[in-house]
């Protein structure tokens, strides 16, 4: 390559870094995969050692992240927050070994630490209170989230006391959500019809930067400390990290002067009250380091967090202090990144799978492809939408992803390597199960099959009433809810009450003592109650709360039934689209002729009822909230409203009386001024109460 042809290539990869920089770290919505963002960075590395006058002081190679967004008040950083330099196998972490024994002259032990994948913090201590809290940003500035971060259920809020330490502690680690709370959090967006997080990571990231700290404390994210600074008047002494400050002081408190390792760091950590990961080790040569990595690569889908690789760092502070750092890297640390969990592969297909209310669910069906050691076939596709605004077209080269236990899901096309003119995908109008219509409601991602007793459909109903939240049928999950369909033993979800011995003595593999079980079960989900029920006849929008509120503003389900959409949207928190499908549920006559199947089966439908603020100040009125208010919780606000006789819903339609705005008010807002609907600050709304 001519001097030229490199300064040109630079050029391009500078921009392409620093467009994934602002994308990943910013708006946290990635599009490259991590393994194509670190081959472009290492090609720019490679072009800057054979060119170095490419290496500019604002090269990408020479700064950590992006800078701070404004939104957010500076957090800077008193000692810089920097990156790692990656190793992606054994022999470079046995280069990185050598390059540490030459400059410190002597072979070191190592720590190692998983690397947790989420968001680098930062938090201050001040006499043991939890201070001021904030991100790495560009590693000088970061962002300043302290209410955000004090949502997160794992930072106390007070450090134990641990010795005379000086009064300022600074504690850095990674804030992140587990895999468990990140599936959690998805499957509630998506039922709120709120588009899904890619990964924990971003989903983390994003939680930590929100303006509103109810928005974070929803994320129920989680915090590992792995280094500690501790400076003040009278003691300043660094214990993990670079400082370039004079370091140790003849008058140090004692837990302070002890502290001369990493490993000790960590201890010190653990004393004050602060998670550490459990797994961190002491290796005695980089060998024991290698094994640590390789162990962990091939454990990393037993723990209820994402780790993206293994932080491997000397473990002598004085001679990490020694190393120092070049560029955005410390010397004395090393971060050995596993294989990527994103794949390119081929996609064959798009095939339609029916879902429990007749959604037509695309699926991709891929060229099998080795994925965070498992071998994917299939991913999701959301919906034809996502396909649509994504391009993505059967016979490209897509990228697939896996984050967590999540089902694996097509990112997108690889654009550079589609050949031709591949047809768009096109959504059936024949169910591709029963053959009937196929509806697209308009201003729904979804298209839908129209004919509710499709078999795909009646094995999700069967599934669903029978789950945990619903019925809790024990005994009737996947597998047999499968059987039971396709036996015919099942055409809705009123015939499991009718299964006797005789009938599930026909179920393959089926033991007399499963089915006295499967049995004492369904007799005993006769009596889970009327919200049960509800959310077990799988109507659409309606899952547990909304149940369990109609249950208890109406006690029968023939109440329910028989309620107008007017009616049903007295009740707190339904308004007319939720009220619109109960309306539309029990307006069906195979519908209600199921619900006196089960009533003749025995299954009570019945719940206490509670009484409704029929009379207040506020009855009749309907209030849409939007925004933060000052000096109340949304759900503070709505509770005021409700014990007034007022109702509060979601959406701003004609028939809302008041909408009550806070700062940074949403699209409500503009939807009210458009429809000249009376607009309340808190002030207004304290006085209409
Ligand atoms: P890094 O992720 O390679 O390493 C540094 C970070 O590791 C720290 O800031 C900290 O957040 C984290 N960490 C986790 N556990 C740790 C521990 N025990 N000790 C110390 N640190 C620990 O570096 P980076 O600068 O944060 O990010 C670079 C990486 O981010 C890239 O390699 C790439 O994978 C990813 N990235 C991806 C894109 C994209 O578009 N996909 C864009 C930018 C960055």
């Amino acid at each position: 390559m001519t001097a030229t042809n490199a300064e040109a290539r630079a050029r391009e990869l500078r921009r392409l870094i620093e467009d994934a920089n602002h994308r990943y770290y910013v708006l946290d919505d990635p599009q490259l995969s991590d393994a194509d963002y670190d081959h472009l960075l290492r090609e720019l590395l490679d072009l800057e050692d054979r060119y170095p006058e490419l290496r500019t002081p604002d090269s990408p190679t020479q700064r950590v992240g992006a800078p701070a967004a404004e939104r957010f008040a500076p957090y800077e950083h008193r000692v810089p927050m920097l990156s790692l330099a990656n190793a992606t196998n054994a022999d470079e972490l046995r280069a990185f070994d050598e390059r540490v024994r030459k400059l410190a002259g002597s072979a070191q032990s190592y720590v190692v630490e998983l690397k947790i994948d989420g968001l680098a913090t930062s938090l201050q201590y001040r006499d043991g209170a939890l201070e001021r809290g904030g991100t790495r940003g560009d590693g000088r500035v970061g962002e300043e989230v302290t209410p955000n971060l004090r949502t997160v259920s794992s930072i106390p809020l007070r450090l134990r006391p641990a010795g005379s330490l000086g009064p300022e502690i600074e504690v850095r680690g990674e804030v992140y959500l587990k895999k468990s709370d990140f599936i959690n959090l998805n499957v509630a967006r998506e039922r709120a019809g709120l588009p899904v997080f890619a990964n924990p990571r971003n989903a983390a990231s994003g939680g930590v930067r929100q303006l509103d700290p109810r928005l974070t404390a929803e994320r129920k994210l989680s915090f590992f400390a792995y280094s500690v600074m501790v400076s003040g008047a009278a003691n300043s002494v660094i214990l993990s990290g670079r400082d370039k400050r004079p370091s140790r002081r003849a008058a140090e408190p004692v837990e302070a002067r002890e502290i001369a390792t990493q490993w000790q760091s960590l201890q010190l950590l653990k004393k004050l009250g602060l998670p550490v990961n459990p797994h961190v080790a002491r290796c005695v040569s980089i060998d024991k380091v290698i094994a640590y990595c390789e162990e962990w690569e091939a454990k990393r889908e037993d723990l209820d967090y994402e780790i993206d690789g293994v932080v491997v760092k000397v473990d002598d502070l004085a001679t990490q202090e020694r190393l120092g750092a070049a560029g955005r890297d410390p010397r004395w640390a090393i971060a050995y990144k596993f294989k990527p969990r994103e794949a390119r592969t081929k996609l064959l297909d798009i095939v339609i799978t029916v879902g429990r209310t007749g959604t037509l669910n695309p699926n991709a069906v891929l060229e099998p492809v080795q994925l965070g050691g498992v071998t994917v076939r299939n991913a999701t596709l959301h919906n034809e939408e996502y396909i649509a605004s994504n391009d993505i077209r059967p016979g490209d080269v897509v990228l697939v992803t896996r984050a967590g236990d999540v089902i694996p899901r097509v990112v997108g096309p690889v654009l550079s390597e589609r050949k031709g003119n591949p047809r768009k995908f096109v959504m059936p109008d024949r169910c591709p199960v029963c053959g009937a219509d196929v509806d697209h409601p308009e201003g729904e991602a979804m298209s839908r099959c129209t004919n509710a007793a499709c078999p795909a459909q009646v094995l999700e109903r069967v599934r669903h009433f029978c789950s945990r939240g619903a019925m809790d049928i024990e005994g009737i999950g996947d597998v047999m809810a499968q059987q039971l369909t396709e036996l015919g033993l099942v055409h809705e979800i009123a015939d499991i009450y009718s299964l006797d011995e005789k009938k599930l003595a026909d179920v393959p593999r089926t033991g007399e003592k499963t089915i006295a079980n499967v049995l004492r079960n369904i007799e005993m989900s006769k009596s889970r109650g009327l919200a049960r029920v509800l959310t077990g006849l799988g109507i659409r929008f309606v899952g547990t709360q909304t149940a369990q509120i109609l249950a208890g503003d109406f006690g029968t389900i023939d109440a329910v039934a028989a309620a107008s959409a007017d009616e049903l949207q007295q009740c707190e928190g339904i308004g007319p689209e939720v009220a619109g499908s109960v309306s539309l549920f029990f307006a069906q006559h195979a519908n209600r002729a199921m619900i006196e199947r089960l009533r003749k089966a025995g299954v009570s439908m019945s719940a206490p009822k509670r009484t409704r603020a029929a009379s207040g100040k506020l009855a009749g009125k309907t209030f849409v909230l939007t925004g933060t208010l000052p000096n109340l919780t949304r759900d503070e606000a709505a509770d005021l409203i409700t014990q007034a006789g007022g109702k509060v819903t979601g959406s701003v339609s004609k028939k809302t009386d008041y909408v009550v705005a806070g700062s940074d008010p949403g699209s409500k807002y503009d939807k009210a001024q458009t429809l000249g609907i009376t607009i309340l600050d808190e002030d207004g709304l304290r006085k209409l109460l």
